[in-house]
């Protein structure tokens, strides 16, 4: 390490007021998972690298640059999650839980991309999630996307998001459009992107998620899937369809969501937001229904869709976030008064009420203090007060002070 002690790069200090907003968001997530069933699951930060390589795909950018791989000390190959649906798989099959489907599970925690680190975009950042396994149906397409609705309604964001839908359709719709877009990329070869020359060979269908500004031009010419869909597939998408209006959903259909990893079919979807500048997906995901079956276990059809932190917490309205709670500051105008504060402060918080005390500088200094913190109220005690058994009480919205009995503190109606 070279000097200064510093952060690594694209990790980030969520400091009080960040972690207050995050966990809003979590929360509000969290009550909105209970509400539609999915119950909590916690999977290792770390899994056996296959878990993420195999099923991921190799061409896709998760995999082929964003991981952190590593071998510990017992010569395990083993990654850093960088997403959280190939863990919860895996769990659904080392757990041997495929007897009791469906189920229903919600995630949050930190994933860990070897990214360009920019706002919105990190090295370790935090995604909550959700997963729903065991429904074939597209009804479980609807409901998935009617709780990420739900979500960013609770956190005051739904206004800001858009819903792009888009289907992948089954495995013979994406060979026959596999097909069609290998013979229209090929004649344009010269032109893609070195990374895209290679998805061509391996994961043409990719060519479409691509960044690169030629790439994305030659993909608003390529054939659209809606040609190569066939009749079952179109069907399915028509019932997501169907339902998303039927829940007064707003959605536009965009045929250039591809989505970036290998196990997707059927229903894929993304809200995207414009303020968040380059970085405006927020939420997203789809259906996945061969994903277990490619992990060893039995065929298991599933949907799902994970959501950035980061993200969704750029957005939340703070006041929203941050709830309204009264704060009392208890403060000592001198060594008696002092030692009497901190236990007038414990008596306030066993009430349920936030109560701090400022124990150094003058007096001038602990009310500044107080009132930057944003406190409501000072009780102020001194020498005088305790032989009076009382306390001055200062309102600092009002401005209004006045002499209490001690033993009225206890039911005092201390109001924002
Ligand atoms: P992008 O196109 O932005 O790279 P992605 O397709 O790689 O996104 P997913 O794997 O679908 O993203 O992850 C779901 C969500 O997680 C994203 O929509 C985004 O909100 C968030 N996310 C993904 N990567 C990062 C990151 N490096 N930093 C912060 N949030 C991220
Ligand atoms: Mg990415």
């Amino acid at each position: 390490m070279s000097g200064k002690i510093q952060r690594v790069r694209g990790t980030r200090d969520l400091l009080p007021e960040e972690s207050r907003v995050f966990r809003f968001v979590e929360e509000s997530a969290y009550e909105k998972a209970n509400l539609y069933g999915y119950g909590e699951i916690e999977t290792p930060i770390f899994e056996f690298s296959d878990v993420f390589h195999r099923t991921l795909g190799e061409t896709s950018d998760v995999v082929s640059k964003e991981t952190y791989d590593f071998t510990d000390r017992g010569g395990e190959s083993l990654t850093l999650r960088p997403e959280g649906t190939a863990g919860v798989a895996r769990a659904f099959i080392s757990e041997g839980m495929s007897q009791n489907l469906p189920l229903k599970f919600y995630y949050s925690g930190p994933m860990f991309r070897y990214e360009r680190p920019q706002k919105g975009r990190y090295r370790q950042f935090f995604q909550l999630g959700a997963e729903c396994l065991g429904y074939d149906t597209p009804h479980a397409d609807v409901e998935c996307i009617a709780f990420a609705w739900d979500l960013l309604k609770s956190i005051g964001i739904s206004g800001e998001c858009t819903l792009e839908l888009n289907t992948l359709g089954d495995a013979e719709s994406r060979a026959a459009y596999r097909e069609a877009l290998v013979q229209y990329f090929t004649t344009h070869q010269e032109q893609l992107s070195a990374d895209s020359k290679t998805r061509l060979a391996k994961n043409p269908l990719r060519i479409l998620d691509s960044k690169d500004e030629g790439d994305k031009k030659l993909s608003e010419n390529a054939p659209k899937f809606q040609q190569y869909l066939n009749e079952s597939s179109q069907k399915f998408f028509a019932t997501v369809i169907a339902g998303i209006e039927k829940l007064g959903i707003p959605y536009k259909v965009n045929p250039f969501i591809v989505r970036g990893l290998d196990y997707y079919c059927h229903t894929v979807f993304e809200f995207t937001t414009d303020k968040l500048g380059a970085q405006g997906t927020v939420l997203a995901g789809g259906r996945y229904d061969g994903l277990v079956e490619t992990m060893g276990g039995p065929r298991t059809p599933g949907v799902g869709w994970a959501a950035g932190i980061d993200r969704l917490a750029d957005l939340t309205p703070k006041e929203l976030a941050l709830k309204k709670e009264v704060l009392v500051a208890v403060i000592g105008a001198d060594d008696q008064g002092e030692d009497e504060s901190v236990k007038l402060a414990h008596e306030i918080r066993s009430r349920g009420i936030k109560a701090e005390n400022f124990l150094s500088g003058k007096m001038s200094k602990k009310m500044q203090k107080a009132n930057n913190k944003g406190a409501h109220y000072a009780l102020i005690l001194g020498g005088n007060e305790v032989t009076s058994k009382t306390v001055t009480v200062k309102n600092f919205v009002t401005g209004e002070q006045s002499i209490v009995q001690r033993s009225e503190i206890a039911t005092f109606d201390f109001k924002i």
